[in-house]
């Protein structure tokens, strides 16, 4: 049985949280085949009650189990672990709900009589607790709601004003994701505007009320299509994504407020719009954390039901399109991977939240924090969105436009070239070899990362799943991710970076999430070591998922020999833990020397290490001062910055000396140009974005790497990065 299919179907059928546990615990009760499954959830006094309890079997005389399954849900709350008691006439397994290492619940599963749990049933509890956090948090939404009494209506916003409309106008924004796109604009968000001048569109009551009720079921029937979409294409975890909206499109109390509403003389676009609004602005009321994310999802909705209510037939879909909207909820991202739209433009939103992280994992070019983009464009409008620039051309001219589509064939162009390089081993036009790796972060850029020609991963992120999910996964699940890249590089080699979370790489809430502002702090490595279960864990997982297979671990943000060595520590109790066949006895340890302090030490570190390897998108950060996340900043960002090319030579030096291989896995590696001097530096290997592989090959093709070789003891004399650059420019290279 798969449990998340059943706790989805589960959500789509059953709509409060009352029944939504008489259902979850009945499902889980049978699937442990045990005699009784009971959930507790802490209430809002910090109080753990029970809430719902479901016989499978029969009760029998010996069901005076009530105390015992209270007092072991007791002892998981202090204990925060999956826990069990066997005795003669009963048997428990209990598990805590945690929601980002808070205990929100607990579930206690009962079997009468001697039964020995085994560890697989606490590894199948735990999985199933993980995936109770979202839907028991959906539904207290709803809870939430239904507690809270009613506000002022929402006064609708001015007309629109639309200044220089028709002309080609130039919006800026964040360069969130990177690529082009040119095409006609799509609104998710319905423009208040819109809506207020509804009363004058009004018909009879009877007949509003019945477009409310066709939106509606639209909106129900779109969300079940998107969620199957998802389930499809992504996995069911994330198809739970949508677990609110079905819940909130079920809620008795909405649906009444937005009748009453229509009875009082809205039209159904109002009573929809004033109706979610308000319960947008009552979810901002409640505080707790996870409900406060979840407006998103409402923002979402309103949109959803608006775009039918005020067009109902010829609502324009995604596909082919660019999509403009205030704010990005994960949601949103996935179904517009699923319908094929081209780009996404929002005014709201930096570069890391979960929606803009997803829509990089997928593809798709966005443009965010555009002020204004959403009071200058008409829906159909001609946009090209240029997201590697962060730039947003409104109604192009056809000077503009042929310049964009000129641009684009050119790309398409050498992409047909380049192509052609995927199945070649790089080596340089001189004949030296290259050992070309990709940086991943999710399942896709594993098939893009083989498709695309790569020797294996360089470095592999694993934060992804930590960032966009509410409980952080298990160790089945963590697994089973870890699983794929071997899928794909059944060889190896493949570098996996332990949790590397804070600075751009946060998760929301909750204490092992780093910080936002913790690009110099508490992040990475230092926040691991507050949750050394955190990292045993993941270790164990990486082991599992190799099984006999070579693994390699990478650490990052050393700053000193301490912590590498209680790294080191960690991970190796962490495999001492583990017996049986299954057992990692001696991965490869590599560490990424990303800060200044750590190139000091390169050499010490390399001796302790198996390979090094650079990090530059944090070496340039902390060396040069320059907020990645800035783009005031990224001018100054500048890998031919002498201090930068020095720090480098001397950790290829000191990794050499120690007789181990380094590698560069930041951005800077995917520059033709700059993979150059890397090479002539003596670095080993590069890891770079998958797609650019094979445009990097040929560049690596057509160059010589000799003559940057010998020019380089000059280069590294000079202190500054223009007589740097021009040096460089100098060297005949080309064959
Ligand atoms: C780096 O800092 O260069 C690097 C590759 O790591 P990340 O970009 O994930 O911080
Ligand atoms: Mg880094």
């Amino acid at each position: 049985m798969n449990v998340t299919t059943e706790l989805l179907e589960i959500v789509q059928q059953a709509h409060s949280l009352p029944r939504i546990l008489d259902a979850a615990t009945r499902v889980i009760g049978e699937w442990f085949r045990a005699d009784n499954c009971s959930a507790f959830l802490l209430d809002e006094h910090g109080n753990l009650v029970l809430r719902a309890s479901a016989a499978s079997a029969p009760r029998g005389a010996d069901d005076a189990g009530v105390e015992e399954i209270s007092s072991i849900a007791q002892r998981v709350r202090a204990a925060q672990r999956v826990t069990t008691v066997t005795s003669r006439d009963l048997s428990l397994l209990a598990a805590p709900i945690l929601r980002r290492d808070n205990l929100i619940g607990v579930l206690v599963v009962q079997s009468g009589g001697r039964r020995e749990f085994s560890v697989r049933d606490q590894d199948d509890l735990a999985t199933i607790c993980v995936q109770l956090v979202g839907v028991v948090e959906n539904a207290r939404i709803v809870d939430a709601l239904d507690r809270e009494g009613s506000l002022p209506p929402r006064v609708t916003a001015p007309p629109l004003v639309q200044p220089n409309e028709g002309r080609e106008r130039t919006l800026r924004g964040i360069a969130a994701v990177p690529g082009v796109a040119i095409g006609k604009a799509v609104f998710r968000v319905v423009q208040a505007p819109e809506v207020a001048i509804g009363p004058e569109l009004r018909a009879p009551p009877e007949a509003e009320r019945a477009r409310a009720s066709a939106a509606i079921e639209k909106t129900r029937n779109d969300v079940l299509r998107v969620q199957s979409a998802v389930a499809r294409e992504l996995d069911e975890d994330h198809a739970l994504i949508f677990a609110s909206h079905l819940l909130l499109l079920h809620d008795p109390i909405l649906l009444k407020d937005i009748d009453q509403r229509i009875a009082q003389g809205s039209s159904a676009a109002l009573a929809i719009d004033s109706a979610l609004h308000e319960l947008e602005s009552k979810l901002g009321l409640v505080a707790d954390a996870y409900i406060q994310e979840r407006v998103d999802d409402v923002d979402d909705l309103r949109s959803r039901l608006l775009s039918h209510v005020l067009d109902a037939d010829s609502r324009a879909r995604f596909g082919g399109r660019i999509v403009l909207t205030n704010r990005i909820p994960p949601s949103l991202v996935v179904e517009m991977k699923t319908e094929g739209a081209l780009a996404l433009v929002t005014e709201k939103g930096g570069a890391t939240s979960h929606g803009v992280l997803l829509a990089r994992a997928m593809g798709i070019p966005a443009v965010t924090g555009v002020i204004d983009m959403l009071e200058s464009t008409r829906p159909g409008d001609q946009l090209i969105v240029d997201g590697t620039h962060g730039v947003v051309i409104l109604r192009p001219t056809a000077d503009t436009l042929s310049r964009y589509e000129e641009q684009r064939a050119r790309i398409e162009g050498l992409r047909t070239e380049h192509a052609k390089f995927r199945d070649v081993l790089a080596h340089t036009a001189d004949g030296v070899r290259v050992s070309l790796l990709a940086n991943v972060a999710v399942a896709s850029d594993l098939r893009d990362a083989q498709e695309n020609g790569a020797e294996g991963v360089g470095l592999y992120r694993t934060e992804f799943p930590f960032i966009l999910r509410d409980g952080f996964p298990t160790l089945r699940e963590q697994t089973k991710i870890y699983k794929k890249a071997y899928e794909f590089f059944p060889e190896g080699p493949v570098h996996f970076r332990i949790l590397d979370l804070g600075g751009d790489k946060f998760a929301l809430g909750g204490p092992v999430s780093g910080s936002r502002d913790a690009f110099h702090g508490y992040r990475s490595i230092r926040v691991l070591f507050d949750h050394p279960n955190v990292l045993r864990d993941q270790v164990k997982a990486l082991a599992l998922a190799a099984g006999k297979r070579p693994l390699s671990i990478l650490i990052p943000m050393v700053t000193s020999m301490e912590e590498l060595r209680r790294v080191k520590s960690i991970i190796a109790q962490a495999l001492a833990d583990m017996n049986g066949a299954e057992a990692q006895k001696a991965p490869k340890i590599g560490v990424m020397i990303e800060v200044p302090a750590a190139v000091e030490l390169a050499a010490d570190i390399a001796r302790e290490v198996d390979f090094l390897s650079i990090g530059t998108n944090d070496l340039m950060q902390y060396t040069l001062v320059v907020d990645r996340e800035d783009s005031r900043m990224a001018h100054l960002s500048d890998p031919y910055h002498p201090a930068i090319l020095r720090m480098i030579a001397r950790v290829v030096a000191g990794a050499h000396a120690a007789g181990k291989p380094v590698g560069v896995c930041g951005e800077v590696a995917s520059r033709p140009d700059f993979a150059m001097v890397l090479l002539a530096l003596g670095v080993d290997s590069l890891s770079v974005v998958p797609r650019v592989i094979p445009e990097l090959k040929q560049a690596l093709a057509r160059a010589r790497l000799e003559p940057v070789r010998r020019a380089m003891p000059r280069v590294l004399t000079l202190s500054d990065a223009s007589s740097v650059v021009s040096a460089l420019r100098s060297v005949r290279f080309a064959p």
